[in-house]
């Protein structure tokens, strides 16, 4: 398939605006040129834009209130079809590429190869699987309980086997599981750090939940690769370590703040005060970030990463540009995917149309008109 989006803007994923000019796509890449026999798509009052990159999602869980009975509930096979019709809606959205950071292994893994297989209408999707937890710990019931470093590095060694892409320990507690303590620590630093050292060894790199200052210290002790929610709880809000965030941006850890919709909502109380010092203070201190929104937790529908990105730049104190570089070319470089995140010859041709420019106003980013994802156009509207 080849086709050339005419007659709107472009911009590239690192740009500091975007620019009149035609994208060229054919056999699943941005071309320089367009083949002779390429079908034109009139794109005119919009803007072509790398497709998002959602760096933390749960495509198991359905965002609503009553989540976990709806969880309990379902067979695997009604599971699986409810992570493909998120990811749809996802992928609908213009996120073109999702790591699912908590879902039952085996679903999530089938779920990533049906879509790379083209049985389902999906996101390209990075699989961390069952989260390793301690027993009864936050997220237990994914299915991923590991207790001390032995465990922890059997448990990684099982998950690689299942071919995920990424590995997720729960160094802290959560605020999704009954009995959890988010503010306290849940593995010591030598458990998190065998499972570092057992998924680096075995080539993937690892994820840590943490929410509370213990259990960021935990992560960052022991290297976990990306530091989720990094949120520095406390029971009213957030409070930033400014120690520990030095230490953050020493290490080259990478920051995955999960920054939804959900704050938004909280816009003018002290919880948002403390929680826009705390991501003005990631930033300030150099510290990489990529963007993320934890979707499919209680009212995070999946697909609204563009209200966590309007959020981010409330609250980080970021210029539209600056939150779209986060969800598109810094994520895909972080990540780890060098073949996509940008407009430009060679690279993988997962793009977004949105009517206006995003780079002036990231409410664009909600009028969806073009989404393409290896090459393919996936979804037109208006
Ligand atoms: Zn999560």
């Amino acid at each position: 398939m080849a086709f050339v989006l005419t007659g709107g803007r472009v911009w590239n994923g690192l740009a500091e605006a975007s620019a009149a000019a035609d994208v060229a796509v054919a056999d699943g890449l941005i071309v320089e040129r367009a083949p002779a026999d390429a079908r034109e798509i009139d794109v005119r009052g919009c803007t072509v834009l790398p497709g998002l990159i959602e760096g933390h999602a749960h495509l198991c869980f359905n965002a609503e209130p009553e989540w976990r009975a709806v969880y309990d509930a379902d067979t695997p096979a009604r599971m699986l079809l409810r992570m493909a019709a998120h990811a749809r809606a996802m992928l609908r959205a213009g996120i073109t590429t999702v790591r699912d950071l908590g879902a039952p292994t085996a679903l999530a893994v089938e779920l990533r190869d049906a879509a790379r297989a083209g049985l389902v209408e999906s996101p390209d999707l990075l699989v961390a699987g069952a989260p390793l937890t301690t027993t009864g710990g936050h997220c237990w019931f994914l299915g991923g309980e590991a207790d001390g470093e032995l465990a922890v590095r059997v448990t990684v060694r099982e998950r690689v086997r299942a071919g995920v892409d990424w590995i997720k320990v729960m160094a802290s507690g959560g605020n999704m599981t009954p009995g959890s303590n988010p503010m306290r620590a849940q593995y010591t630093v030598e458990e998190v750090a065998a499972a570092v050292e057992e998924a680096h060894r075995l080539g993937v790199r690892v994820a840590a939940h943490c929410h509370g200052v213990e259990g960021i210290r935990v992560a960052v002790a022991a290297g976990a690769d990306t530091l989720e929610h990094c949120s520095f709880q406390t029971p009213d809000g957030s409070a930033k370590d400014d120690a520990v965030i030095a230490e953050i941006a020493a290490k080259g850890l990478i920051v995955s703040p999960t920054v939804s919709v959900g704050l938004a909502r909280q816009a003018g109380t002290d919880r948002w005060q403390s929680r826009a010092a705390l991501l003005r203070a990631l930033f300030a201190a150099g510290c990489r970030v990529v963007m993320s929104t934890d979707c499919g937790i209680p009212n995070v529908p999946h697909g609204a990463l563009a209200a966590g990105m309007r959020a981010l730049a409330d609250a980080g104190g970021c210029s539209p540009v600056e939150v779209l570089r986060l969800a598109t070319s810094t994520s895909a470089d972080l990540l780890g995917l060098p073949d996509r995140g940008r407009i430009a010859a060679g690279r993988r041709a997962d793009l977004l149309v949105v009517e206006g420019d995003p780079t002036v106003d990231l409410g664009a980013l909600e009028r969806v008109r073009v989404v393409i994802a290896n090459g393919r156009v996936v979804h037109r509207s208006g």
